[in-house]
């Protein structure tokens, strides 16, 4: 065999398949199409090399002496063939249409974005589809993508994962985010939700993960020109190169309207089989639901709490206000109404018993708990530098807010780690209070 067809035989085998070995050269061969032959014709008619032998999965032949040798080594199933041995069965495989992670030598291993929703689960069913083993990351951040949040943009990626198989890991980014929050390379969309960086985030994340477990390439439920900030073809090569992922990264959904990558050059991924779909309309996905047996998916997410304008309005607020912001501060964004009294000050007062259970449970010994005792009342919390006068306001904020606000005054009750006293003041008026607010 010369050295371009030892090349294209390596090019057209699917991995994990044949392993050729002459000299000091090393191959790939594909059998598919050959016959296989018998287990006789392999140990009494050798093909025609010097010596040939087999064993387990393994076929070796070799001019012994002669300086060269040559060793195949196969998956037992192709072996099976050779020795005439029963050829192992695949274990079952679970979901409806798809073969999964356990179906016998997958042809390559992508690593997943998958947030659990539609077009992220159609895109790990379109690669299991032509077996292709996948991992699948589920990051988390500090803004809503949080499995048990229902305002979250990534939902429980375990039901289907268990359903098709195939492997989940959650990641948590943590600080990593909150600083492309504070400050993006690529700027903000509508609100506070810096989509680019944030790709470009969890794909760097991702193919830090290929790199580790050698996997082929990193893939995403992207739909060219679904998202306006994010989705536009300049902006998915822009994630693609500022990601370190040129040429290694799919997305299966818009496959064949975006370049090829490497697994599907060297025939690993068939981009036949990959979709062509773009825009905002779901028609071909529904489809594909249908087609793979998919239900009971999410409909879709407008995205993290970055894109919610009022919790950006108050991110906005914490972020020019507070230079080191740590992980309580960003949980109580997600908590009651917010006020701004000074640069230093701020007022958080409950909106249910479940915000004043939180507001109590969040409270670090610098902060001012208030309240109205005996009544229906708000837990307010004051965190920052307050004044005297900065709690008297907060104390009428509170007092506004409780069951006897329409009474002349009102005794609201300030605690703090060392210290409480009471204040008995007229409720601030609706206008005033609204001044006040984030
Ligand atoms: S909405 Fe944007 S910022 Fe939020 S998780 Fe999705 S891509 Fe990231």
């Amino acid at each position: 065999m010369c050295k371009g067809e030892v090349a294209s035989a390596q090019r057209a085998a699917p991995r994990n398949d044949t392993t050729l070995v002459v000299g000091n050269t090393k191959a790939q061969l594909s059998l598919r199409g050959a016959s296989p032959p018998k287990a006789e014709g392999a140990t009494k008619q050798p093909p025609p090399y010097t010596t040939a032998a087999i064993s387990g999965t393994s076929f070796s032949t070799g001019a012994e002496g002669q300086g060269s040798n040559l060793q195949i080594s196969m998956s037992p199933e192709r072996a099976s063939y050779c020795t005439g041995q029963t050829p192992p069965v695949p274990p079952r495989t679970t979901g409806r249409m798809v073969p999964t992670n356990t179906s016998p030598a997958p042809k390559a291993h992508v690593i997943s974005l998958f947030s659990g929703g539609l077009d992220s689960s159609l895109s790990v069913l379109l690669m299991l589809r032509q077996n292709v083993q996948v991992t699948a990351i589920t990051f988390m951040t500090h803004f809503g993508c949080d499995l048990s949040d229902r305002s979250s943009c990534s939902s429980n990626p375990y039901p289907a994962a268990k359903q098709f198989g195939f492997d989940v890991k959650l990641v948590h980014l943590a600080e990593k985010f909150v600083k492309i929050v504070q400050n993006p390379t690529y700027g903000y969309g509508k609100n506070m939700n810096p989509c680019v960086d944030c790709r470009i985030l969890m794909l760097r994340e991702a193919k830090d993960y290929m790199d580790m477990v050698g996997a082929d390439a990193v893939i995403t439920g992207e739909v060219l020109g679904q998202r306006p900030f994010s989705q536009m073809r300049p902006k998915l090569h822009l994630t693609e190169r500022e990601a370190g992922l040129k040429g290694r990264l799919l997305r299966p959904l818009s496959a064949k309207l975006l370049p090829p990558t490497i697994a599907e050059l060297d025939g690993r991924i068939d981009r036949e089989k990959l979709e062509a779909i773009c825009g905002r309309g779901r028609h071909r996905q529904m489809e594909l639901a249908k087609e793979f047996g998919l239900e009971n998916y999410p409909s879709p997410a407008s995205g993290c709490l970055l894109t919610d304008p009022e919790y950006s309005r108050k991110l906005r607020d914490l972020l020019q206000h507070t230079p080191h912001i740590n992980f309580i501060d960003l949980n109580l964004l997600q908590v009651g109404r917010h006020f701004r009294l000074t640069p230093e000050t701020k007022v958080i007062v409950g909106r249910s018993e479940s915000d004043n259970n939180k507001l109590e449970a969040y409270a670090e010994p610098a902060d001012w708990l208030l309240e109205v005792m005996d009544t229906g009342s708000p837990v307010t919390i004051v965190r920052g530098a307050p004044t005297p006068d900065d709690l008297e306001k907060a104390a009428a904020i509170t007092a506004r807010y409780c069951d006897l606000r329409t009474e002349p005054s009102v005794e609201v009750t300030l605690r703090q780690a060392k210290d409480s006293r009471t204040l008995r003041l007229e409720p601030g008026t609706p206008e005033w209070v609204e001044s006040l607010r984030v």
